[in-house]
């Protein structure tokens, strides 16, 4: 083990299916400006938080782009650097996303992404506490995300890794 942050602490896996999109820097700019169109937003009724109606994209930036916590497959976070292709060093086919291993379940402004049992569980923590938002006590590096990369050529490829930013690192506290 290269840090001693890297060994998990034992927890339970609670995993869901979940659907994410795209992180808005891959997206094109028609896509952008009609995601920044609060009346396109309006016809999903109640799904839409209006507290976004000035701010429509970073309704999908915050609430419907790239989940954070541990997950498999799914999209790839940018923010630390623009998107770079990943592509296979075998082949050369573009690579995807395997496994993400964040250094923290959600962020401050990810509340709508916690799993309703654990919104309960927000309360203020003291040092040496458990925090809900890392169960697994993973620290990369000064609270990134790693992802692994798989070639859908063949699994025999070797894998890559793709370091990205978690904006957000205070828990949410309710
Ligand atoms: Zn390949």
């Amino acid at each position: 083990m290269q840090y001693e942050g890297y060994l998990p602490e034992p927890c339970l896996l609670l995993p869901e299916q979940i659907t994410e999109y795209p992180h808005p820097s891959v997206l094109s700019p028609d896509i952008l400006s009609m995601l920044d169109d609060w009346v396109r937003w309006e016809a999903a009724g109640d799904a839409a938080d209006s507290r976004y109606a000035s701010y429509p994209a970073e309704f999908y930036g915050v609430n419907l782009s790239v989940a954070p916590g541990w997950k498999v497959g799914g999209w790839a976070s940018w923010g630390l650097t623009d998107p770079i292709p990943q592509s296979c060093p075998a082949c050369n086919t573009e690579m995807n996303p395997l496994l993400t291993i964040p250094s923290h379940e959600w962020g401050s402004s990810d509340r709508n992404w916690i799993p309703f049992e654990l919104q309960e569980l927000l309360i203020p923590t003291r040092g040496g506490e458990p925090r809900p938002d890392q169960p697994t006590a993973i620290q990369i590096g000064r609270g990134y995300r790693q992802q692994l990369n798989v070639c859908p050529a063949s699994p025999e490829h070797p894998h890559t890794e793709l370091m990205q930013y978690t904006p957000q690192q205070q828990p949410h506290v309710v």
